[in-house]
């Protein structure tokens, strides 16, 4: 890389630059850098979902027309609430129907509908604003209520607001977004995975979040972006002033405002060299990843949306290893009908031809819930989530497997069941997979009859009891993100507590070693689809585990196909032993320096 003409500073030819550097104080942010690379752009402050509220005086005679259009708004939800209602399908989880009735008989108290329209004629300000005044007075009132379930109602009416909000600046569910988007850098306090997801319509050079671990769901689809991000900054938000200039180091998790010529000046640099590096892993697209001892390696993607699979295709993916179907029902207030989830499965299976797909059911709780469905009560990630919500929830679930089963005529499709730790909920899920069937078969519906169905060992109750779970299902596809979460007991949403998050503890590494070992002893496919299957520390570790198979985001697959091809078996599975027998992490460490160099 060295000897690369391009990338030795002293004979780069100065360019002009873009980036003129700010003349507001130069600061630096530290927090976690949850998606690689350099971004150097202009900051776009936004509120997460919460939309940014505009506060303007108006004139007298204005009174009577801003009036009108906070009573329109007010009716505009109001018909929305009622059409929802009446369109909640069979299959809607129950808390749909009682939790759209709540929200109209909360649109329709005088507190909500009237007391705004005072505040507009008293102080002559804006609809928005004043609906913003009466809300925050009513959080108030909410906060003091001892009652905890009384008290938790108060996100109802902030849903509701945000409802109306929407309507007067009609901007949908889309956070608000730039005039350009050309080289913006998003800066929030916090991003849900379903305002991530929306971001893949969009073009941001970059993020930067005060909350957050990286191995959140937000960050994940950050990382699924491909763009430079970073988590856990605590101050960003405050800090930042919009449209400052911002370098986003995503690898180092550092985020400099303000940054002088120089520094400027040696970013550039470096974002030139990662780009040319980009380009230069894109000549192993066809290559068979296969290590220096001649193991093939099946290097797959995940994806979250049918349209990623292009970006799977691109990095010559061996397979769609997890489509995380949740983010289909993410960002809408009704459920995908199974029509629509049958489209975008039979999509994905379609653009994939001979290659496997493994379509993950719901992973819906913990951080990603569904509009009117939050049931993840007061500890989410340890909630009703994923397999959990969906046994929950027969008739949602049955509705998906029909899905799934009938886009598995359409290619090569396997069935994912995520977050098991019981015996019983194997069987439950295998019950309901047989039950698809069955209607499919009355309905004379074509299907793959012969479709895997597999678990993700994502508890380490799963881990430590696979011989039942090798009995029961067809293959096995570690969850690392969960099984870290799980084994270490550290929400892995917590910035507070992401210094802790350790996939390389000891007692993580041997969960998830004995996985594979134990899959492989019973001729079980065992795959890694967490965040660690992307990680260039642990390639060679896992391929000593005797990993085969590694699935994670199209982005990182050249540069993993790149360590497999420089790998060897033989000496991997030597180190990854010698590590495994130590329980001290310094010296794990060593000997992961040592088989990385
Ligand atoms: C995991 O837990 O590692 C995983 C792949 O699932 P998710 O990140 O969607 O929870
Ligand atoms: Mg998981």
């Amino acid at each position: 890389m060295g000897s690369d003409r391009r990338l030795n500073p002293r004979k780069e030819t100065p360019r002009p630059s873009a980036f003129a550097p700010r003349s507001g104080a130069s600061f630096t942010l530290h927090g976690a850098g949850a998606s690689g690379g350099i971004a150097i752009g202009h900051a776009h402050l936004i509120s997460a979902a919460r939309l940014e509220v505009p506060h303007y005086e108006i004139a007298p005679e204005a009174v009577e027309g801003e009036l009108r259009r906070f009573d329109n708004a007010i009716a505009e939800v109001q018909g929305e609430l009622m059409g929802l209602q009446a369109s909640v399908p069979a299959a809607a989880p129950a808390e749909m129907a009682a939790f759209l009735n709540l929200h109209l008989m909360i649109l329709d108290d005088d507190h909500l509908s009237r007391a705004p329209r005072e505040i507009i004629r008293g102080r002559r300000c804006n609809a928005e604003w004043a609906l913003m005044q009466q809300t925050e007075m009513l959080v108030q009132r909410f906060d003091e209520i001892e009652d905890a379930y009384l008290r938790e109602r108060k996100s109802d009416v902030t849903q509701v607001v945000e409802r109306v909000l929407k309507a007067m600046l009609g901007t949908g569910h889309v956070p608000a977004s730039p005039a350009h988007e050309e080289n913006v850098i998003v800066v929030a306090h916090d991003l849900s995975p379903a305002d991530m997801i929306l971001f893949k319509r969009h073009q941001f050079a970059g993020f930067a979040t005060d909350l957050g671990g990286v191995t959140s769901h937000s960050a994940i689809v950050a990382r699924s972006l491909n763009i430079p991000a970073i988590v856990g900054l605590h101050h960003a938000r405050g800090l930042i002033r919009e449209n400052e200039l911002l370098i986003v180091d995503g690898r180092e998790g550092v985020l400099i405002v303000n940054p002088d010529r120089q520094v400027l000046a040696e970013y550039q640099l470096r974002q030139s060299q990662i780009e040319i590096e980009r380009q230069k892993l894109k000549r192993l697209r066809s290559t068979p990843a296969t290590t220096l001892d001649g193991v093939p390696i099946s290097l797959q993607a995940n994806i979250e949306l049918p349209q990623d699979v292009e970006a799977a295709r691109e990095a010559g993916a061996a397979g769609i290893g997890l489509f995380r179907s949740e983010f289909l029902f993410l960002n809408r207030d009704d459920l995908p009908s199974e029509d629509e989830q049958f489209e975008a499965y039979r999509r994905v299976a379609e653009a994939m031809g001979d290659l496997p797909v493994t379509i993950r059911t719901l992973d819906l709780g913990a951080d990603k819930s569904i509009n009117g469905a939050d049931r993840s009560g007061p500890n989410p990630a340890l909630g009703l989530r994923a397999i959990r919500f969906c046994l929950a929830e027969p008739q949602m679930f049955l509705t998906q497997l029909r899905a799934i089963l009938r886009a598995s005529n359409y290619g090569r499709i396997r069935i994912l069941v995520p977050m098991l730790a019981h015996v019983h909920e194997i069987e439950q899920a295998l019950m309901a997979v047989a039950q698809a069937k069955e209607q499919l078969d009355d309905a004379g519906v074509p299907y793959d009859r012969d479709v895997d169905v597999g678990g993700m060992i994502e508890i380490p109750a799963a881990a430590l009891s696979l011989g039942i779970f090798l009995k029961k299902l067809d293959f096995l596809s570690i969850g690392t993100n969960d099984l870290v979460q799980y084994t270490l007991a550290i929400d892995r949403t917590d910035d507070t507590v992401a210094h802790l998050f350790d996939p390389l503890h000891p007692a993580v590494l041997h969960l998830i070693a004995q996985t594979i070992r134990a899959g492989h002893r019973a001729g079980r496919p065992v795959a890694v689809c967490g965040e660690m299957a992307g990680d260039l520390v642990a390639t060679r570790l896992l391929l000593g585990f005797g990993l085969r198979e590694f699935s994670m985001h199209p982005a990182q697959l050249l540069a993993v196909k790149q360590q497999v091809l420089r790998a060897s078996i033989g000496e991997a599975t030597a180190v990854s032993n010698r590590i495994l027998r130590s329980d001290d992490p310094a010296k794990c460490l060593r000997l992961l320096d040592e088989l990385n160099a």
